[in-house]
């Protein structure tokens, strides 16, 4: 795609001299995904400082036709952040966080802010925002809106749907929509950020968002289990979940543990022996010192009715930290291992076990000798089950890949799953979805894009 130098003049005009960058040293770490696994090439970086500046560029590029991609904190995993010759909008820095309300129990940030900072400014205020996953130092809010990203605690206080109220949001006509609601209750018409929530880029560029804020856990305790199956890890969540204080609730495989105690440093064990299966369960509570005997609760009731062999409950914030680590690390030490099959499945927790269990003899089917492995947020049905290459096949099994993950997607498809459970579709994902939804659903979205982007200038990769 080459855009045309009086487009490219007319966007550098508007943003100004500092507002832009055609050098390729400042460009490149934005061109490539943080796995390696994308690399993108755009002619022109834009770097607006307010909402009204993102608003000018878009115009600019709905009147010229020139396609836009949106960039956060680029650590999307499905890589619809990585351009390929579009306009690259950069939110690096729409970085205000304009307001802490704990009046309303609201923030109002900007996309640009990091999930991270937005916790920092909810403790601060004494209030708490409970998204949290292991890119929360650099995923951005307009990207984890985007993405309507999940994490670890969706099991108490749902997905970024879940947590916004309101919405600043550039369309794809350049017009500014100023959505900042702090409303829990409003049923007037469409919820055009509820569009755009998940939309990853495709419906318009967020500026800015008002986030819910909750109070501050002022307990919590952290233990980590062995047990013997995904059937038992679900039966000890179905129990856990009678106590009200279950924030996080997360599964691994030993085949995933040991890829982290082998490849990521300081690592260890913390149960005496190793079992087929670890959860690993947080909880919380607003009133102090109710959390740990809470968990203890958990874990007597587990080893008294043998769901759990062995559990360790972490003493101190350090140690706390040292098990969440365990599980944080999963996708960091899968890196060594060469290629894989990565999936992000949810299943109804019902079909989990199953799901597993299928999937693994489906997948060592289709690749003898691989290493399969499986981790995530269990609680929520989601697992990511990823197939590594077997020793010294790493071309084949890469070469494989869209066949085996097709197969893996049918199967989660079949027991009324998704091939996406948290980081969309992307560039990744986007042609193989329409495989698993009906001819309505398509229509319907389609629609609706055309209708707010009819030059499909934003995101034109992503989506349908
Ligand atoms: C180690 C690791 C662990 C992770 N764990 C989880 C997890 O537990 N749960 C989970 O849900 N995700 C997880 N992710 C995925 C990732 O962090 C999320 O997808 C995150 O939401 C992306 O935010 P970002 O700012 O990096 O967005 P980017 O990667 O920059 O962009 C992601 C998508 O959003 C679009 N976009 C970005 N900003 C805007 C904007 N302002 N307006 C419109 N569109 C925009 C982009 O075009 C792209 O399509 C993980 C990633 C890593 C690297």
């Amino acid at each position: 795609m080459t855009l045309a130098a009086e487009t490219l003049d007319r966007l550098k005009a508007a943003l100004g001299p500092d507002g832009w960058s055609d050098d390729p040293t400042r460009i490149a770490p934005k061109l490539v995904e943080w796995r390696g696994r994308w690399r993108g090439e755009t002619p022109l970086l834009l770097l607006p400082r307010t909402a009204q500046e993102v608003a000018l560029a878009v115009r600019i590029c709905a009147e010229t036709g020139a396609a836009v991609t949106p960039q956060g904190g680029g650590t999307g995993l499905v890589g619809g952040q990585i351009p390929q010759g579009e306009v690259l909008f950069s939110t690096e820095r729409l970085r205000a966080i304009r307001e802490v309300a704990p009046e309303d129990d609201v923030v109002v940030v900007e996309a640009g802010v990091t999930l991270a900072e937005v916790q920092a400014a909810a403790a601060a205020a004494d209030r708490f925002f409970p998204l949290s996953l292991a890119s929360e130092g650099t995923a951005t809010i307009g990207g984890l809106l985007s993405t309507n990203a999940g994490g670890t605690a969706v099991l108490r206080y749902g997905t970024m749907r879940d947590l916004a109220l309101g919405l600043e949001a550039v369309l794809p006509n350049g017009e500014l929509w100023s959505g900042l609601s702090r409303l829990r209750k409003n049923v007037s018409g469409y919820d055009l950020k509820q569009l755009l929530i998940g939309a990853e880029g495709t419906l318009g560029l967020i500026t800015a968002a008002t986030l819910k804020l909750f109070p501050v856990l002022r307990s919590r305790a952290v233990a980590f289990a062995g047990l013997r199956s995904p059937d038992d890890a679900l039966r000890l969540l179905a129990r856990a979940k009678v106590e009200g204080a279950v924030e996080a609730f997360e599964l691994m495989g030993r085949a995933s543990l040991g890829l982290v105690l082998k490849n990521i440093p300081g690592a260890r064990d913390p149960l005496a022996e190793a079992h087929p299966w670890y959860v690993l369960i947080e909880t919380a509570t607003a009133a102090p010192g109710e959390a740990g005997p809470a968990l203890e609760r958990i874990l007597a009731a587990g080893l008294e009715t043998d769901l759990l062999q062995d559990a360790v409950l972490a003493k101190s914030e350090a140690e706390a930290r040292e098990l969440w680590a365990l599980r944080e690390n999963h996708s960091a030490a899968q890196k060594p291992e060469g290629e894989g099959w990565k999936h992000d499945i949810s299943v109804p927790l019902s079909r989990m076990a199953e799901f597993i269990q299928r999937g693994t003899v489906l997948a060592l089917q289709l690749a003898p000798g691989a290493k399969v492995t499986a981790f995530g947020h269990v609680g929520d049905g989601n697992v990511h089950f990823d197939v590594l290459q077997p020793p010294g096949k790493g071309a084949a099994h890469a070469a494989a890949r869209e066949e085996g993950s097709r197969a893996l997607h049918d199967l989660a498809h079949e027991l009324g799953g998704s091939l996406s459970a948290e980081h969309g579709l992307g560039v990744l994902k986007s042609t193989e979805a329409l495989r698993y939804k009906s001819e309505a659903e398509v229509a319907a979205h389609r629609a609706i894009r055309a209708a707010l982007d009819p030059r499909r200038i934003m995101n034109p990769r992503v989506l349908f």
